[in-house]
Protein backbone atom coordinates (compact mmCIF):
# COMPACT_ATOMS: atom_id res chain seq x y z
CA UNK A 1 0.00 0.00 0.00
CA UNK A 2 1.44 3.65 -0.99
CA UNK A 3 -0.13 5.20 2.18
CA UNK A 4 2.60 7.31 3.00
CA UNK A 5 2.69 10.91 2.29
CA UNK A 6 5.24 11.53 -0.01
CA UNK A 7 6.55 14.23 2.66
CA UNK A 8 7.70 11.21 4.57
CA UNK A 9 9.50 9.22 2.29
CA UNK A 10 12.99 9.07 1.67
CA UNK A 11 13.60 10.60 -2.02
CA UNK A 12 16.12 8.75 -4.43
CA UNK A 13 17.37 10.73 -7.44
CA UNK A 14 17.96 9.40 -10.82
CA UNK A 15 20.77 10.91 -12.52
CA UNK A 16 22.26 9.98 -16.15
CA UNK A 17 23.17 11.16 -19.64
CA UNK A 18 20.31 10.77 -22.08
CA UNK A 19 18.87 7.36 -23.06
CA UNK A 20 21.20 5.51 -20.50
CA UNK A 21 17.61 4.05 -18.92
CA UNK A 22 17.21 5.71 -16.49
CA UNK A 23 13.02 5.80 -17.07
CA UNK A 24 13.44 2.48 -17.93
CA UNK A 25 15.09 1.91 -14.47
CA UNK A 26 12.52 3.17 -12.61
CA UNK A 27 9.36 0.92 -14.07
CA UNK A 28 11.93 -2.18 -13.41
CA UNK A 29 12.81 -0.93 -9.87
CA UNK A 30 8.81 0.03 -9.19
CA UNK A 31 7.29 -2.60 -11.28
CA UNK A 32 5.39 -0.37 -12.57
CA UNK A 33 5.17 1.66 -16.37
CA UNK A 34 5.44 5.32 -14.71
CA UNK A 35 8.69 7.25 -16.55
CA UNK A 36 7.93 8.07 -20.09
CA UNK A 37 10.26 4.93 -22.31
CA UNK A 38 11.46 6.57 -25.40
CA UNK A 39 14.64 6.41 -27.50
CA UNK A 40 14.40 10.00 -28.28
CA UNK A 41 17.28 12.08 -26.16
CA UNK A 42 15.15 14.11 -23.50
CA UNK A 43 11.85 12.37 -23.29
CA UNK A 44 11.87 13.08 -19.35
CA UNK A 45 11.33 16.95 -18.89
CA UNK A 46 10.10 17.30 -15.14
CA UNK A 47 11.22 15.47 -12.79
CA UNK A 48 8.93 11.97 -12.44
CA UNK A 49 7.83 11.27 -9.35
CA UNK A 50 6.73 7.64 -8.52
CA UNK A 51 6.03 6.48 -4.92
CA UNK A 52 6.75 2.73 -3.77
CA UNK A 53 7.72 0.37 -1.10
CA UNK A 54 11.06 -0.14 -1.20
CA UNK A 55 11.31 -3.93 1.39
CA UNK A 56 12.93 -4.47 3.71
CA UNK A 57 13.04 -0.52 4.28
CA UNK A 58 9.67 1.18 3.19
CA UNK A 59 7.93 3.77 1.39
CA UNK A 60 10.40 5.80 -0.41
CA UNK A 61 9.63 7.98 -3.91
CA UNK A 62 11.57 7.69 -6.92
CA UNK A 63 12.56 10.61 -9.04
CA UNK A 64 13.46 10.50 -12.22
CA UNK A 65 15.26 13.08 -14.20
CA UNK A 66 16.24 14.84 -17.36
CA UNK A 67 19.43 13.87 -19.13
CA UNK A 68 22.55 15.51 -17.29
CA UNK A 69 23.54 16.18 -21.21
CA UNK A 70 21.03 17.90 -22.39
CA UNK A 71 22.36 21.15 -23.96
CA UNK A 72 19.03 22.83 -25.30
CA UNK A 73 18.12 25.79 -24.04
CA UNK A 74 15.35 23.97 -22.63
CA UNK A 75 17.72 21.63 -21.18
CA UNK A 76 19.40 23.83 -19.30
CA UNK A 77 15.80 25.01 -17.49
CA UNK A 78 15.75 21.01 -17.07
CA UNK A 79 18.81 20.60 -15.29
CA UNK A 80 18.07 23.45 -13.37
CA UNK A 81 14.82 21.58 -11.91
CA UNK A 82 17.10 18.53 -11.68
CA UNK A 83 19.51 20.45 -9.07
CA UNK A 84 16.23 21.44 -7.20
CA UNK A 85 15.02 17.57 -7.19
CA UNK A 86 18.29 16.75 -5.71
CA UNK A 87 17.83 19.17 -2.57
CA UNK A 88 14.93 16.71 -1.43
CA UNK A 89 17.08 13.45 -2.38
CA UNK A 90 18.41 11.47 0.19
CA UNK A 91 20.12 9.70 -1.89
CA UNK A 92 21.53 9.70 -5.90
CA UNK A 93 21.41 7.04 -8.44
CA UNK A 94 24.01 7.70 -10.93
CA UNK A 95 23.29 5.63 -13.80
CA UNK A 96 25.87 4.93 -16.23
CA UNK A 97 25.78 2.83 -19.91
CA UNK A 98 29.66 2.89 -20.23
CA UNK A 99 32.80 3.17 -18.93
CA UNK A 100 35.51 5.06 -18.39
CA UNK A 101 33.09 7.66 -16.67
CA UNK A 102 32.68 10.63 -18.80
CA UNK A 103 33.32 14.27 -17.67
CA UNK A 104 29.81 15.37 -16.89
CA UNK A 105 29.83 11.92 -14.86
CA UNK A 106 32.63 12.79 -13.16
CA UNK A 107 31.20 16.30 -12.39
CA UNK A 108 28.09 15.15 -11.16
CA UNK A 109 29.70 12.81 -8.78
CA UNK A 110 31.62 15.84 -7.57
CA UNK A 111 29.08 17.74 -6.96
CA UNK A 112 26.85 15.11 -5.07
CA UNK A 113 29.74 14.92 -3.34
CA UNK A 114 29.96 19.02 -2.65
CA UNK A 115 26.19 18.69 -1.62
CA UNK A 116 26.41 15.79 0.67
CA UNK A 117 24.20 13.45 -1.25
CA UNK A 118 25.23 9.85 -0.49
CA UNK A 119 25.04 7.90 -4.11
CA UNK A 120 25.43 4.73 -5.99
CA UNK A 121 26.60 4.15 -9.45
CA UNK A 122 24.40 1.76 -11.61
CA UNK A 123 25.71 0.12 -14.43
CA UNK A 124 22.86 -0.34 -16.52
CA UNK A 125 24.04 -2.92 -19.65
CA UNK A 126 22.00 -5.42 -22.16
CA UNK A 127 25.06 -7.24 -22.04
CA UNK A 128 25.92 -8.26 -18.78
CA UNK A 129 29.46 -10.37 -19.39
CA UNK A 130 31.03 -6.63 -18.57
CA UNK A 131 35.03 -7.18 -17.79
CA UNK A 132 36.51 -4.87 -14.62
CA UNK A 133 33.56 -3.18 -13.29
CA UNK A 134 34.35 -1.02 -10.35
CA UNK A 135 34.12 -2.99 -7.20
CA UNK A 136 31.49 -0.66 -5.88
CA UNK A 137 29.50 -0.02 -8.63
CA UNK A 138 25.69 -1.94 -9.32
CA UNK A 139 25.60 -4.01 -12.51
CA UNK A 140 21.93 -4.37 -13.79
CA UNK A 141 20.47 -5.29 -17.09
CA UNK A 142 16.90 -2.47 -16.29
CA UNK A 143 15.67 -3.55 -19.30
CA UNK A 144 15.15 -7.55 -18.81
CA UNK A 145 15.45 -6.78 -14.79
CA UNK A 146 18.87 -9.09 -14.70
CA UNK A 147 20.23 -7.26 -11.19
CA UNK A 148 17.16 -5.47 -10.29
CA UNK A 149 16.47 -7.47 -7.00
CA UNK A 150 20.29 -7.14 -5.81
CA UNK A 151 20.31 -3.43 -6.82
CA UNK A 152 16.60 -2.77 -4.74
CA UNK A 153 18.74 -4.56 -1.64
CA UNK A 154 21.88 -2.25 -1.41
CA UNK A 155 19.57 0.83 -1.91
CA UNK A 156 17.31 -0.31 0.70
CA UNK A 157 20.68 -0.98 3.04
CA UNK A 158 21.90 2.58 2.12
CA UNK A 159 18.91 4.54 3.06
CA UNK A 160 19.02 2.47 6.27
CA UNK A 161 22.41 3.44 7.51
CA UNK A 162 21.81 7.30 6.07
CA UNK A 163 18.15 8.31 6.63
CA UNK A 164 17.98 9.84 9.87
CA UNK A 165 14.58 10.64 11.40
CA UNK A 166 14.31 12.86 14.41
CA UNK A 167 12.08 12.31 17.07
CA UNK A 168 8.20 13.92 17.21
CA UNK A 169 7.73 14.10 21.15
CA UNK A 170 7.16 10.64 22.54
CA UNK A 171 11.01 11.22 23.82
CA UNK A 172 9.73 14.03 25.93
CA UNK A 173 6.78 12.15 27.40
CA UNK A 174 7.79 10.90 31.00
CA UNK A 175 5.02 11.71 33.01
CA UNK A 176 1.91 10.01 33.39
CA UNK A 177 -0.97 12.66 32.83
CA UNK A 178 -2.46 13.02 29.57
CA UNK A 179 -1.59 15.45 26.49
CA UNK A 180 -3.58 18.42 25.38
CA UNK A 181 -3.86 19.04 22.17
CA UNK A 182 -5.30 22.17 21.22
CA UNK A 183 -6.81 22.47 17.60
CA UNK A 184 -8.55 25.52 16.32
CA UNK A 185 -11.24 24.64 13.95
CA UNK A 186 -11.29 27.19 11.74
CA UNK A 187 -12.14 28.38 8.54
CA UNK A 188 -8.73 27.48 7.17
CA UNK A 189 -9.14 23.65 8.93
CA UNK A 190 -9.16 20.71 5.91
CA UNK A 191 -12.40 19.43 6.06
CA UNK A 192 -13.22 16.62 7.60
CA UNK A 193 -10.04 15.84 9.33
CA UNK A 194 -6.76 17.04 10.86
CA UNK A 195 -4.04 18.24 9.12
CA UNK A 196 -0.20 16.44 8.89
CA UNK A 197 1.67 17.32 11.74
CA UNK A 198 -1.38 17.07 14.36
CA UNK A 199 -2.17 13.39 12.93
CA UNK A 200 1.50 12.91 13.38
CA UNK A 201 1.62 13.97 16.62
CA UNK A 202 -1.08 11.99 17.83
CA UNK A 203 0.13 9.14 16.76
CA UNK A 204 3.49 9.47 17.91
CA UNK A 205 1.85 10.22 21.63
CA UNK A 206 -0.21 6.96 21.58
CA UNK A 207 2.51 4.56 19.70
CA UNK A 208 4.09 5.25 22.79
CA UNK A 209 1.50 4.45 24.83
CA UNK A 210 0.70 7.61 26.45
CA UNK A 211 -3.31 9.12 26.69
CA UNK A 212 -4.23 12.25 24.47
CA UNK A 213 -7.26 14.12 25.15
CA UNK A 214 -8.21 16.64 21.35
CA UNK A 215 -9.97 19.79 21.72
CA UNK A 216 -10.48 23.09 20.33
CA UNK A 217 -9.38 26.47 22.41
CA UNK A 218 -12.59 27.08 22.80
CA UNK A 219 -13.00 23.56 24.99
CA UNK A 220 -9.77 23.97 26.68
CA UNK A 221 -10.91 24.45 29.88
CA UNK A 222 -13.51 21.56 29.89
CA UNK A 223 -10.91 19.59 28.77
CA UNK A 224 -8.72 20.27 31.63
CA UNK A 225 -11.30 20.05 34.04
CA UNK A 226 -12.00 16.61 32.69
CA UNK A 227 -8.85 15.36 33.44
CA UNK A 228 -8.26 13.63 37.26
CA UNK A 229 -4.94 15.04 36.79
CA UNK A 230 -2.56 17.78 35.16
CA UNK A 231 -1.53 17.29 31.91
CA UNK A 232 1.81 16.56 31.39
CA UNK A 233 2.20 18.57 28.38
CA UNK A 234 -0.32 20.88 26.62
CA UNK A 235 0.72 20.70 22.51
CA UNK A 236 -1.25 24.38 20.79
CA UNK A 237 -1.78 25.09 17.18
CA UNK A 238 0.53 28.41 17.69
CA UNK A 239 -1.73 30.72 16.23
CA UNK A 240 -4.17 30.20 19.38
CA UNK A 241 -0.63 30.20 21.51
CA UNK A 242 -1.27 33.08 23.52
CA UNK A 243 -4.75 32.45 24.22
CA UNK A 244 -3.31 29.04 25.74
CA UNK A 245 -0.78 29.82 27.53
CA UNK A 246 -2.89 32.34 29.92
CA UNK A 247 -5.53 29.60 30.15
CA UNK A 248 -3.12 26.80 31.26
CA UNK A 249 -1.14 26.63 34.78
CA UNK A 250 2.17 28.64 34.23
CA UNK A 251 3.87 25.13 35.71
CA UNK A 252 2.36 23.17 32.69
CA UNK A 253 4.75 22.49 29.77
CA UNK A 254 3.34 23.92 26.95
CA UNK A 255 4.84 24.10 23.49
CA UNK A 256 2.86 23.89 19.77
CA UNK A 257 2.91 21.56 16.71
CA UNK A 258 4.97 23.80 14.72
CA UNK A 259 7.66 23.92 17.38
CA UNK A 260 7.58 20.02 16.78
CA UNK A 261 7.97 19.85 13.31
CA UNK A 262 10.82 22.42 13.57
CA UNK A 263 12.91 19.54 15.71
CA UNK A 264 11.50 16.84 13.66
CA UNK A 265 11.29 18.62 9.96
CA UNK A 266 14.59 20.80 10.10
CA UNK A 267 17.10 21.94 12.81
CA UNK A 268 15.51 23.45 16.03
CA UNK A 269 18.76 24.67 17.31
CA UNK A 270 19.17 26.73 14.18
CA UNK A 271 15.61 27.86 13.57
CA UNK A 272 14.82 28.98 17.45
CA UNK A 273 18.71 30.88 17.13
CA UNK A 274 16.90 32.93 14.12
CA UNK A 275 14.47 34.24 16.56
CA UNK A 276 17.36 36.64 18.00
CA UNK A 277 17.02 38.61 14.80
CA UNK A 278 12.98 39.39 15.23
CA UNK A 279 14.54 42.50 17.05
CA UNK A 280 16.31 44.07 14.33
CA UNK A 281 13.53 43.98 11.89
CA UNK A 282 12.90 47.61 10.08
CA UNK A 283 10.53 49.23 7.82
CA UNK A 284 11.20 48.12 3.96
CA UNK A 285 13.56 45.23 5.14
CA UNK A 286 12.86 42.47 2.59
CA UNK A 287 10.95 39.01 4.12
CA UNK A 288 10.01 35.96 2.00
CA UNK A 289 7.76 34.00 3.70
CA UNK A 290 7.57 29.97 2.72
CA UNK A 291 4.40 27.92 2.68
CA UNK A 292 5.48 24.60 2.06
CA UNK A 293 1.77 23.30 0.72
CA UNK A 294 -0.45 25.57 -1.52
CA UNK A 295 -3.96 26.74 -0.13
CA UNK A 296 -6.57 29.02 -0.52
CA UNK A 297 -5.68 32.32 1.19
CA UNK A 298 -8.24 32.80 3.78
CA UNK A 299 -9.45 36.68 5.92
CA UNK A 300 -7.40 35.27 8.95
CA UNK A 301 -4.51 33.71 7.06
CA UNK A 302 -1.40 33.17 9.07
CA UNK A 303 1.13 33.50 6.13
CA UNK A 304 -0.56 35.78 3.88
CA UNK A 305 -2.17 37.88 6.73
CA UNK A 306 -1.46 37.35 10.88
CA UNK A 307 2.57 36.80 10.22
CA UNK A 308 2.72 40.24 8.64
CA UNK A 309 1.01 42.33 10.48
CA UNK A 310 2.44 41.61 13.57
CA UNK A 311 5.63 42.08 11.74
CA UNK A 312 4.78 45.47 10.33
CA UNK A 313 3.54 46.28 14.18
CA UNK A 314 6.89 45.52 15.26
CA UNK A 315 8.93 47.05 12.49
CA UNK A 316 6.88 50.20 12.63
CA UNK A 317 6.20 50.68 9.24
CA UNK A 318 5.32 49.00 5.44
CA UNK A 319 7.69 45.83 4.63
CA UNK A 320 9.06 44.17 1.59
CA UNK A 321 7.16 40.99 1.25
CA UNK A 322 7.71 38.11 -0.96
CA UNK A 323 5.45 34.50 -0.47
CA UNK A 324 6.26 31.54 -2.13
CA UNK A 325 4.29 28.14 -1.57
CA UNK A 326 4.84 24.48 -2.23
CA UNK A 327 7.57 23.26 -3.84
CA UNK A 328 8.54 26.71 -4.92
CA UNK A 329 11.69 28.40 -3.31
CA UNK A 330 14.10 30.94 -4.22
CA UNK A 331 17.73 29.78 -5.95
CA UNK A 332 18.86 33.20 -5.10
CA UNK A 333 18.01 34.44 -1.64
CA UNK A 334 18.18 38.33 -0.63
CA UNK A 335 16.07 38.71 2.62
CA UNK A 336 16.58 40.31 6.14
CA UNK A 337 14.76 37.29 7.25
CA UNK A 338 13.10 34.28 6.25
CA UNK A 339 9.62 33.02 7.81
CA UNK A 340 8.90 28.72 6.94
CA UNK A 341 5.68 27.44 7.98
CA UNK A 342 6.17 23.64 9.72
CA UNK A 343 7.72 22.19 6.48
CA UNK A 344 5.03 19.33 7.04
CA UNK A 345 4.40 18.79 3.07
CA UNK A 346 8.03 18.59 2.11
CA UNK A 347 10.75 15.91 3.33
CA UNK A 348 12.57 16.41 6.19
CA UNK A 349 15.91 16.69 3.55
CA UNK A 350 14.31 19.61 1.81
CA UNK A 351 13.55 21.87 4.58
CA UNK A 352 17.81 21.16 5.67
CA UNK A 353 18.80 22.14 2.23
CA UNK A 354 16.54 25.64 2.26
CA UNK A 355 18.20 25.94 5.45
CA UNK A 356 21.47 25.40 4.64
CA UNK A 357 20.85 27.49 1.48
CA UNK A 358 19.69 30.42 4.02
CA UNK A 359 22.70 29.80 6.30
CA UNK A 360 24.74 30.30 3.45
CA UNK A 361 23.34 33.41 2.51
CA UNK A 362 24.00 34.56 6.06
CA UNK A 363 19.86 35.00 6.12
CA UNK A 364 18.11 34.28 9.47
CA UNK A 365 15.23 31.58 8.65
CA UNK A 366 12.55 31.01 11.44
CA UNK A 367 9.42 28.81 11.47
CA UNK A 368 5.92 29.94 11.97
CA UNK A 369 5.42 28.84 15.49
CA UNK A 370 9.11 30.13 17.28
CA UNK A 371 8.29 33.64 15.38
CA UNK A 372 4.52 33.37 17.11
CA UNK A 373 5.88 31.95 20.43
CA UNK A 374 8.44 35.10 20.63
CA UNK A 375 6.51 37.43 20.11
CA UNK A 376 3.48 36.16 22.78
CA UNK A 377 6.11 36.30 25.39
CA UNK A 378 6.28 32.59 25.85
CA UNK A 379 9.43 31.09 23.38
CA UNK A 380 11.41 29.91 26.60
CA UNK A 381 8.29 28.28 28.11
CA UNK A 382 7.56 26.68 24.54
CA UNK A 383 11.48 25.46 24.39
CA UNK A 384 11.50 24.33 27.49
CA UNK A 385 9.44 20.56 26.52
CA UNK A 386 13.38 20.23 24.52
CA UNK A 387 15.80 21.56 26.75
CA UNK A 388 18.65 18.56 26.96
CA UNK A 389 17.93 17.26 23.31
S1 LIG B 1 1.42 25.58 5.58
FE1 LIG B 1 3.21 24.27 6.00
S2 LIG B 1 2.85 23.39 8.04
FE2 LIG B 1 0.88 24.20 7.29
S3 LIG B 1 -0.11 22.45 6.32
FE3 LIG B 1 1.03 23.54 4.69
S4 LIG B 1 3.06 22.56 4.65
FE4 LIG B 1 2.09 21.92 6.55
Amino acid sequence: MNSAPRSVRPHIALLGRCNVGKSTLINALSGQNIALVSPVSGTTTDPVYKSMELLPFGPVVLVDTAGLDDNSILGRARVKLTARALRKAELALLVVDSLPLLPIEQETLTDLCRRQIPYLVVFNSRDSDIDELPQDFSLVNAYSGLGIPALKKTIAAKLTAVVVEPPLIADRLHGNGAVILVVPIDKAAPKGRLILPQMQVLRDILDAGHQAMVCRETELHLALNALSGRPQLVITDSQVFQMVADAIPSDVPLTSFSIIMARHKGSLPALSAATAALAGIQAHDKILIAEACTHHSQDEDIGRIKIPSILRRQAGGELDFTWVSGQEFPDELDYKLIVHCGACMITRKEMLSRLAQASEAGIPMINYGLLLAYYSGILERSLQPFQNT
